[in-house]
């Protein structure tokens, strides 16, 4: 352990951080350039991150003005985790070589190994000369937005930015790492309530659910709105069921398992789809959906609701988009963010043209998005899905579990932060929500 996480551990004022040395090097999680073709040829499922990911040691550069560096108490897994471990649709590597070409700050980044992760939840440590609303000792969370304030095609909605970008994806020194170097402005307030797991596991998923179901950018559910929500217990589907609540509409929880039903059934979801026990064959073979199956599914959903959904919160993709564009409703929204399973997509256009169906595409959040989704947290709104927690060391088992769709919500990582159960400074808070409440994830999956 470095002087500085001591520091930090031991809670350190901000004047005594702010003179304590930054170490050199960090403890990072890394896929390697020259492992990129270790997994050719292989089925995606056979792809193994235990491999690919690795703990090194890994120097940290200089920050830039608008930068600050953190030291991460807790971080998570997201599925971009898993597609950067096991280098699909690409490897990384061209990412961080475009970024290494835009700039001299951005050439820090073309490295030959990456640190992956896309969120933290840690304690600033250094800020830059350009940085003003953030100190050093603040605590915080990390969204993944990386965009470059020069650019003038970010100024209406950053998620249009030419050069948006993915930290920890599309970027280097992401979350999985005891310190990290992130932009001033992807910083949020640490929900005070929460541990430093539970804050560490919200940004990503829970930003790219708002900006789809809450935001005007997205399908904004309204009081009554029927929405079907795939993989509801998922780290996405998660947050999804919890903004359509909050947002007076009523979620249709899809899931593969009557112990995820269980989970959402406790979080105040009523209506939920077992996929696996209703057997929905919706491709015959691998070029051959069946418009029947479609169709079971749609009166299954009349039988819960009483009509079609309003919006259907897609990401499965290949698997579920004929499915999903059949059984919205006259007029609704297929509003979709990814296509795990696929992403050459093929539906049948009739039933979206002649009932005035639209497909609405999502990605990720802007800051605005990703600040009142974090408010959301903050409030006690919004509960944290976490399920599981490994230590960095395991990085890679815990990127297999999400990679073989074994784990519920979200799977947490400790960084510097040497146990569950720290980071607690407005315990009232956390009794007003309850604790039972904020651990219905961890329940269950323990139960299980
Ligand atoms: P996750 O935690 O693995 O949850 C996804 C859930 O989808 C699974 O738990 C599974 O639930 C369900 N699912 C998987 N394959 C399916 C299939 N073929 N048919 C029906 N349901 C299926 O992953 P996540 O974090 O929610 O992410 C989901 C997808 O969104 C990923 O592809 C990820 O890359 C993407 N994503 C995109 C953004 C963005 O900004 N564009 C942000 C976050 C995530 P059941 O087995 O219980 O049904």
């Amino acid at each position: 352990m470095s002087e500085m996480i001591d520091a930090v551990l031991a809670g350190a004022d901000p004047a005594t951080l702010a003179a304590t040395p930054l170490p050199a090097t960090t403890r990072a999680v890394v896929v390697r350039r020259d492992e990129t073709s270790m997994f050719d040829g292989m089925a995606s499922r056979d792809k193994d991150p235990r491999r690919s990911i690795h703990l090194a040691e890994v120097s940290l550069p200089e920050i830039a003005p608008d930068e600050v560096v953190l030291v991460v108490m807790a971080s998570s897994i997201n599925f971009n985790t898993v597609w950067t471990s096991i280098f699909e649709p690409l490897p990384t590597f061209g990412f961080l070589d475009r970024l290494g070409r835009e700039s001299s700050w951005g050439a820090r980044h073309a490295l030959d190994v990456h640190v992956m992760g896309s969120d933290a939840a840690g304690v600033v440590v250094r800020a830059g000369s350009a940085v003003r609303n953030w100190r050093v000792g603040d605590a915080v969370t990390v969204h993944c937005n990386y965009v470059d304030d020069q650019d003038p095609s970010g100024h209406d909605d950053s998620m249009l930015a030419a050069n948006q970008r993915i930290w920890g994806f599309e970027t280097n020194y992401g979350g999985l790492a005891d310190l990290t170097i992130v932009k001033a402005n992807q910083l949020m307030p640490k929900p005070a309530h929460l541990t430093w797991e539970e804050a560490a596991v919200n940004a990503l998923c829970n930003s790219t659910s708002y900006r789809m179901l809450v935001s005007r950018n997205g399908a904004p559910v309204t009081p009554g709105d029927k929405v079907l929500i795939w993989g509801a217990s998922g780290g996405i589907g998660s947050f999804a069921v919890q903004h359509t609540l909050n947002a007076g509409g009523v979620p249709i929880a899809v899931v593969s398992s009557e112990s995820k039903a269980a989970t959402l059934r406790e979080l105040g979801v009523e209506h939920v789809i077992n996929r696996a026990e209703r057997d929905y064959r919706f491709w015959k073979d691998p070029t051959t959906q069946d418009e029947s199956e479609w169709r079971r599914l749609g009166r299954d959903i009349r039988e819960l609701v009483g009509e079609d959904p309003d919006i259907v919160f897609e990401h499965p993709g290949r698997s579920t988009m004929g499915a999903s564009v059949f059984v919205t409703k006259r007029g609704g929204t297929i509003v979709t963010c990814a296509a795990t399973s696929g992403y050459m997509i093929e539906y049948d256009n009739r039933h979206l043209w002649m009932r005035l169906k639209s497909i609405k595409g999502s990605h990720f959040a802007n800051y605005r998005e990703a600040w009142a989704a974090n408010q959301a947290l903050v409030d006690g709104r919004i509960v944290p899905p976490l399920s599981a927690v490994f230590p960095l060391e395991r990085a890679g088992e815990a990127t297999y579990e999400m990679h073989h769709n074994r784990h519920e919500g979200k799977v947490g990582i400790l960084c510097a932060a040497p146990r569950e159960g720290l980071g607690i400074t407005d315990p009232e808070l956390r009794a007003r929500v309850g604790e039972r409440r904020l651990t219905i994830f961890r329940r269950h999956d323990q139960e299980d």
